[in-house]
Parts: structure tokens; sequence; C-alpha cells
């Protein structure tokens, strides 16, 4: 007679989680094998946002493969239309000897819903259960679900206490949307595959060799400054994919725009004289202009740039110049669009007319730019004068 656990779940992606209470699973109870099933359209969850159905069985299937116990089933996925776990039981009973005893396999969460899937009864009276934490869910919520189900259903559950991994899907799947690393929290394998195919909104990181100069610039910059530089360079690229910009070039001058912008005065004025800065009158009394000027000559002593446009697009980033390069319209602009910026009016706007047409949105940018300094009183520098007379030809008139 064997002892079979049912390992059901969407997969999306299989995580340590899935795979560490299976395996407590199978140890306490002494498990000849266990399944995973990867659900087809599971009744419970959101279908539209569902990973496809292949790529979870690969998942699964990678996941499992060091583990002689695991095995994978595509029971569910080949089932047409919406799959219920008592039909899956259903199938599984009929392709094994009758004396085989089945475990379904739940995580606490699950074990609360049990009573709402398809024919809770039937379900029941076909397969015991094993019941595992979850964190979250209490003991005693546990304990009192497991005594209801076994009066009123005749269940059959046997609590394990695994491992409590604090792992679901979802924060996986957020994680990977936002860049964050997931690593030891799913199979490298399983990274790879998703890193490969670049599901869930996976984010590459283009530029390996950028991590040295992220590196230097976590030490030279504010924390806020950090997740704005890097907010500058990732909108950066998304233009520069809009417009058929370098890339590469886009994120590197979006990346080191600001290098120079927490330098002291001291340091300001030291490395200046040492880059040959010049500084006119108005960059003295308006000091905050000079880390443009400074990024682009720190730039290329410090961080090895070369590339004359990289460096253009850096030192016009504050002031603007008349008829900038492709990519100096992008840094420029990225630098007051991009995710992170703290809204001010006209933020959107500005965004907007980026995405559609960039000599606009640098006019409009310059135009917000220098009414927001005449009113703060500030002297606004003759490049931004000049360059607003260049580009207001590409303001269109309002369509009303
Ligand atoms: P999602 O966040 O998309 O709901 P999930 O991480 O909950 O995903 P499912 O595929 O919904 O994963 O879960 C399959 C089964 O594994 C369920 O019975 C669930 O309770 C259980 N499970 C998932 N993660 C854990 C975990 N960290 N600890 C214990 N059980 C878990
Ligand atoms: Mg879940």
């Amino acid at each position: 007679m064997e002892n079979i656990g049912i390992m059901g779940g969407t997969f999306d992606p299989i995580h340590l989680g899935h795979l560490a209470l299976a395996e407590a699973v199978r140890d306490e109870l002494d498990l000849d094998k266990v399944i995973f099933v990867p659900t087809g359209e599971p009744p419970h969850k959101d279908n539209e946002n569902l990973g496809s159905g292949e790529d979870r069985f690969y998942m699964t299937v990678l996941a499992c493969k060091g583990n002689p116990y695991f095995e994978v089933s595509r029971i569910e996925l080949d089932r047409e239309g919406i799959t219920y776990s008592v039909d899956t039981v259903k199938a599984l009973k009929e392709l094994y000897p009758a004396d085989t005893k089945f475990y379904f396999i739940l995580g606490a969460d699950s074990l609360m819903e049990l009573e709402n899937w398809r024919e809770p009864k039937t379900l029941m009276s076909l397969c015991s259960f094993t019941a595992v934490g979850r964190p979250g869910f209490k003991g005693k919520k546990v304990e009192s679900q497991i005594k209801k189900l076994r009066e009123k259903y005749k269940a059959d559950i046997v609590y394990v206490e695994g491992i409590r991994l604090e792992i679901s899907s979802t924060d996986i799947r957020t994680k990977i949307a936002s860049g964050k690393s997931v690593r030891y929290i799913i199979p490298e394998s399983i990274s790879e595959y998703i890193e490969n195919k670049g599901l869930y909104g996976f984010k590459p990181e283009f530029y390996p060799e950028m991590g040295v100069f992220k590196k230097k610039l976590k030490k030279e910059l504010k924390p806020g400054r950090y997740i704005h530089t890097l907010g500058v360079a990732e909108e950066a690229v998304k233009l520069a994919e809009i417009f058929g910009e370098d890339k590469h070039k886009a994120y590197t001058a979006g990346l080191l725009h600001d290098c120079a912008k927490n330098f002291d005065t001291k340091r300001t004025f030291k490395f200046c004289e040492e880059y040959k800065v010049a500084l006119d009158n108005i960059l003295r009394e308006q000091p905050d202009l000079i880390h443009s000027f400074l990024g682009a000559a720190v730039a290329e002593h410090e961080y090895g740039i070369k590339d004359g446009d990289t460096l253009n697009a850096i030192r016009y980033h504050t002031t603007g110049r008349a008829d900038m390069s492709r990519l100096e319209e992008i840094v420029y602009l990225a630098d007051m669009t991009e995710p992170n910026r703290t809204f001010y009016e006209g933020l959107d706007k500005i965004r907007e007319l980026s995405y559609h047409n960039l000599k606009e949105a640098v006019a409009e940018a310059l135009k917000q730019t220098i009414n927001f300094n005449r009113e703060k009183g500030r002297i606004v520098h003759p490049l931004s004068l000049e360059a607003f007379e260049f580009y207001k030809q590409f303001l269109r008139e309002e369509i009303i």
C-alpha cells in the first residue's frame, strides 16, 4: 500500500515555502511520493493575472527535479475549463491501486478555505488532508478549524508542524516586478527561468558593469538622491526605447547626472579648479547649478566616461541649452519626470508629452522651470533662456 501526497497549487511561481511544506509532510508521514499538481484555471483566483500554465508547469518540474520523491502532474493543466480539486482527486485515484492512501497537502490559509471548495463533503470523503502552519495563521484558529471539519465532514486531517517560511508567490511577483532580489526564496533554476522568459515584469539588470558606478554613487549621494538617480536612469532608458536612442548611454548619463550633487562647498570649488570647470558669476551666485557642469567633469575623470554626448547630457541636465541632442533632451526630461520625483504642478503634463514628443516636452519643461525660478526671484541661467528661445517653436497651441 502506498501513501501519496497531493500538493496542489497555482505555483505562480513555485517557491521554497511550497517545497519545504511538501518535504516536511513527506518526511513526517513517510509518504512514498508527493505529486505536485499545478492548477489549470483555479476557480478562486483571478485568472486574468495568472501566469501561463506551461510556465507554471515547467517551473514546478524544474523545482522538483532534485527530489526523487517529488513528481509533477499535468492532470489539471490538461483538463478543459475550471478545475476543481474534487475532480483531480477522483482522477488520481483511478490511476492507482484501490488501497492507495492519498493526503491532500494544505497550507493553513487553504485549510481555512477548504469548506468553500467545490463539493467539500465529497472531497473530504475521498482523501485525507494534512494541514501545515503558515505565518499569519494562529495555531488556535487552525486547531479549531481542524476540529470543525472533523466533526462536520468526518474529515481525516493530520496536522504537521512544518518550518514556517513567510514566503508567498504574491510577494515574489511583487518583488520581481519592482526589481528586488528573490534569491534564496525561490530555487536558482526558477530565477533563471523567470529571467530568461522575462516573467512577472522581470527587469534585467541591463548593464551589470554599472555595479561599480552604483557602489560609488551610493557612497557619494544622500539616500534620496541615490533613489532619484536610479529613477532617472530607468526613465531615460524608457525614453531611449521610445525614441530609438542608445539605451546604454541613456542609462549611464541618467545614473551619473547628479554624481557631483552632494559634494560640499569646499570639495565643489576644489574640484572645479582641478577639473577646470569655469565658474561665471551666475554659477557663483547660484552654486546649485554647478553640479551639472562639475558632474560632467567628474563623470569623465572619476567614472571614465569618454563619450561626448553622454558628458553633455550630464553637463546640461539642469539648465538645458538650445538645440540639444536627443540624448541631452532625454536626460533633461527624465530628471524632471522620473517616477520617484516628488510631485509638482505640471509634472504630469511634461511626463505625458515626453512619451510623445521630446521637443515639445522640453519646451514645456523649460517654460515651467523658467517661470518657477522667476517666481522664486532666482536668476535664470542664460543657457535656459536661449534654450527656451529655441524650443518654444515646438510648443503647440492648446487645442480647445
Ligand atoms: P499566491 O500568493 O499566489 O496565493 P501562494 O504562495 O499562496 O501563492 P499557492 O500556489 O496559492 O501559493 O499555494 C499552494 C499551496 O501551498 C497552498 O495550500 C498554500 O497554503 C501552500 N503554501 C504556499 N506557501 C506556503 C508557505 N510559505 N508556508 C506554508 N504553506 C504554503
Ligand atoms: Mg495562496
